[in-house]
């Protein structure tokens, strides 16, 4: 014997939306329809959606899909029976690499380039320089200066080949840097 939904109490009514729920596919509006086809009466969509407001706790079995708000919080309850509608691709949340490196997409990451050693530091094996000051310095002893300034310049003060400036380490550094013309001219005066 069919009852009446105007008839129904509450309890009746979620009875009526458990029972019909597996035919729908829980939107408020198939289950509005699936009612008004069991009752032969126009039960609206909102009519559904106000019930499960009302009485959200006895229909925590059955969610109603489709509602933005419900939605989230059935499908951890009643994940099984939630038709699975494509996601919309949501943008992109910035990955964690992305945040580490303050939200810039991918730099070149600046390696340098394998430090090409600069020409001076090329003969790391420099004497240990004596630290010497100009007067200190005898004719055969390096004049690189290794610190200090003015007056108070430091010399390498390493023995180096007669009539040289330098000690072996600093002459090969001194070779390189500057002109062409000033590179030719330190053979040329060590020669002299
Ligand atoms: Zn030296």
């Amino acid at each position: 014997m069919q009852q009446e939904w105007k008839n129904l109490d509450a309890d009746e009514r979620c009875a009526a939306i458990i029972a019909i729920y597996p035919k729908t596919k829980g939107t408020g509006k198939e289950i509005a329809h699936a009612l008004s086809q069991q009752f032969r009466v126009t039960i609206t969509r909102n009519a559904v959606i106000s019930h499960y407001n009302r009485h959200a706790s006895k229909l925590v079995e059955v969610p109603l899909t489709g509602t933005p708000n419900r939605e989230t919080k059935s499908r951890a309850a009643a994940g099984q029976k939630k038709p699975v509608a494509p996601i919309p691709a949501k943008p992109k949340k910035p990955s964690g690499l992305l945040l580490r490196s303050g939200g810039h997409f991918a730099q070149p990451v600046l390696v340098k380039p394998a430090a090409t050693p600069p020409v001076l530091a090329q003969p790391l094996t420099a004497p240990e320089p004596l630290r010497l000051k100009l007067y200190q310095l005898e004719r055969n002893q390096c004049r690189w200066p290794v610190g200090g300034e003015r007056e108070n310049t430091l010399f390498c003060g390493v023995g180096t080949e007669p009539q040289a400036s330098y000690c072996w380490c600093h002459r090969k550094m001194s070779v390189g840097i500057g002109s062409r013309a000033e590179r030719d001219a330190i053979p040329r005066r060590m020669v002299a």
